[in-house]
C-alpha cells in the first residue's frame, strides 16, 4: 500500500508515525535515523542525565517493540541524503563509501529533522575549533560533556559556557551542582534577553551568582587560548579578561535542518517553511518540530524550539498526510529547569510593552510575571508556580486578560476571570 516514510526520529517523528496509526492509516511507516539510539527525550541531556541522576531506560521516548508492535519500521544509524520529488523516493546515504544508495519510496513524507547547534567559526573566534568545544544536542554530545565534567572535577579546572540561554544556563546549573567551577560568558546586556522580561533576566543572573557562577554579560569574546594540547585553555575577552577553562560549552543557539528541504526546491527560511496543519507547497510533503518555521495568518514566520511544538505539529503533519486539517493553535509552551527553579513559560512574549509580577521574587518561594501588550495579555513566565501556569494557559486559551493591577493584586482570584 501507500507508504509514509519519516525522516528524523525523534520527537515530531515519533509523534508523526503513531498519530498516522491512531489515525487509521493502515500502510507501512519507516522511521529513519541517523542516530545509533532509538527515539530518546532531549531535554534530560542537559539536566538530569548530565547529572548522572537518572538511568538510560528512563532517556527512552519510545522502545523499539513499542514501535513495532504499531508496526512502524524503525531504523537507526541510517541517513537520508536527498528527497527525489519527482521519483517520489527518499535517497539513503550509502552504508559504505562507494556502497550505492537504497532508495525508498514514499507515497507520504514527513520531515521531522530537528536542528543542529550553531558553531563558532574559528575565522572568526581563533581556538573555537578546539576538541574540548563542545555543543550539546544529542545524547553522544552529553556523554562527552559528561567526561569532560568529570575530567573538570578532577583537575579543578573551570567549565566555560559561551551563550547564556536555556541550554548554556542549565549546564552551568548542572555544573556546579558537580562542584565544577563555571563561568557564563552572554554577549548581551542580560539573560534570555529575547524571551524574557528584565525582571525575570535580572532573577536568574542574582540565581546563577548566588551559585557561585561567574557571570559576564556584555561579553565579546575575542579568542580561546590553545595549549600544546591544542584544547582550549583560557577564553579572552575583547578587554583583555583571561578566563581559565578544561572545558567549553557552546551554548549558542540552532539552525534548523532544512538542507534536504532546500535541496528538494521547496521553501524554507531559517526552517522548512509550513502552514499551520505542516504542510509544505508539495502535497506529498509535510514536515515537523525544530526543522521548520511556521507561516502564520499575517504572513510572519514562526520558529519554535519546543517539545510541545514538536508533539502538535508532529499530530498536525500526520493528520495532513490523511487529509485532515488539524492546525496548530495551542498556546506555546515550554519550560527549563535551573538548579531547584523550575520555569514554566506560556503564549509568545515578544512586543511586550508592560509586565505585572504576582507574587513576591525576593522571597526565594514561586511567583509569576506576566506580559501585556496594549493592555492585552501576551505571555506569563512562572518560576515554581506551577498553578499560576496552569491558570495563565487557560486565560491565553480562552483569550480573557487580567489587568496587569489585577495580576499585581495577591487578593484578585485571577480562575474567577474564566468563569
Ligand atoms: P530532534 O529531537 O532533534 O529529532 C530530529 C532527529 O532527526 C535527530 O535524531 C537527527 O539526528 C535526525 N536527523 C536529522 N537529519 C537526518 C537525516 N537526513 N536522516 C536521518 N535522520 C536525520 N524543549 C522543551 O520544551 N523543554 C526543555 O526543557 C528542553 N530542553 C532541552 C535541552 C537540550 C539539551 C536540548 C538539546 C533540547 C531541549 N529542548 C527542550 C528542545 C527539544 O528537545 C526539541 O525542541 C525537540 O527535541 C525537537 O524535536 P524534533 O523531533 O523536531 O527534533
Amino acid at each position: 500500500g501507500a507508504a509514509v516514510v519519516i525522516v528524523g526520529a525523534g520527537q515530531a517523528g515519533v509523534q508523526a508515525a503513531e498519530s498516522l496509526r491512531a489515525g487509521g492509516f493502515a500502510g507501512p511507516i519507516t522511521l529513519l535515523g541517523d542516530e545509533p539510539h532509538g527515539p530518546y527525550h532531549r531535554p534530560p541531556l542537559s539536566k538530569a542525565w548530565l547529572a548522572g541522576e537518572v538511568e538510560a531506560a528512563q532517556l527512552v521516548m519510545r522502545a523499539p517493540a513499542m514501535l513495532a508492535k504499531k508496526h512502524i519500521t524503525l531504523r537507526t544509524g541510517v541517513r537520508v541524503q536527498a528527497i527525489d520529488r519527482v521519483a517520489g523516493e527518499v535517497v539513503l546515504a550509502p552504508a559504505e563509501a562507494g556502497g550505492s544508495a537504497e532508495r525508498l519510496p514514499y507515497a507520504g513524507l514527513v520531515l521531522a529533522t530537528g536542528a543542529t547547534p550553531r558553531r563558532l567559526p574559528a575565522s572568526a573566534v581563533p581556538g573555537a575549533d578546539a576538541p574540548n568545544v563542545l555543543p550539546l544536542r544529542t545524547r553522544a554530545d552529553a556523554d562527552a560533556l559528561a567526561a569532560g565534567l568529570a575530567r573538570c572535577v578532577e583537575t579543578g579546572l573551570p567549565l566555560v559556557v559561551i551563550g547564556g540561554g536555556f541550554i548554556g544556563l542549565e549546564v552551568a546549573a548542572t555544573a556546579r551542582k558537580k562542584g565544577v567551577a563555571v563561568t557564563v560568558l552572554e554577549a548581551a546586556p542580560r539573560l534570555l534577553g529575547r524571551v524574557l522580561a528584565p525582571v525575570l533576566s535580572d532573577w536568574y543572573a542574582e540565581l546563577h551568582r548566588a551559585h557561585g557562577v561567574t557571570l559576564v554579560l556584555n561579553a565579546q569574546l575575542q579568542r580561546l587560548d590553545v595549549g600544546d594540547d591544542g584544547t582550549a585553555q583560557a577564553a579572552v575577552l575583547a578587554d583583555g579578561t583571561r578566563l581559565p577553562c578544561g572545558l567549553v560549552v557552546l551554548g549558542v543557539g540552532v539552525s534548523a535542518n532544512d538542507g534536504l528541504a532546500r535541496e528538494a526546491g521547496l521553501a524554507v527560511d531559517r526552517g522548512i517553511v509550513v502552514d499551520a496543519c505542516g504542510r509544505t507547497a508539495d502535497p506529498r510533503i509535510v514536515a515537523a518540530g525544530d526543522c521548520t518555521v511556521r507561516q502564520l495568518a499575517d504572513g510572519s514566520l514562526l520558529r519554535l524550539e519546543s517539545v510541545q511544538n514538536a508533539t502538535e505539529q508532529g499530530k498536525s503533519a500526520a493528520a495532513a498526510l490523511l487529509g485532515q486539517d488539524r492546525p496548530f493553535t495551542a498556546v506555546p509552551w515550554f519550560w527549563s529547569d535551573q538548579y531547584d527553579k523550575k520555569l514554566q513559560m506560556a503564549g509568545l512574549s515578544g512586543g511586550a510593552d508592560a509586565w505585572a509580577v504576582r507574587g513576591d521574587v525576593a522571597s526565594g518561594s514561586g511567583f509569576s510575571v506576566w506580559h501585556f501588550r496594549a493592555g492585552r495579555l501576551l505571555a506569563v513566565d512562572a518560576v515554581n508556580a506551577s498553578k499560576e501556569h496552569l491558570l495563565s494557559r487557560k486565560l491565553l486559551e480562552a483569550g480573557v486578560s487580567p489587568t496587569p493591577e489585577q495580576v499585581a493584586d495577591g487578593g484578585v482570584d485571577l480562575a474567577g476571570l474564566l468563569a
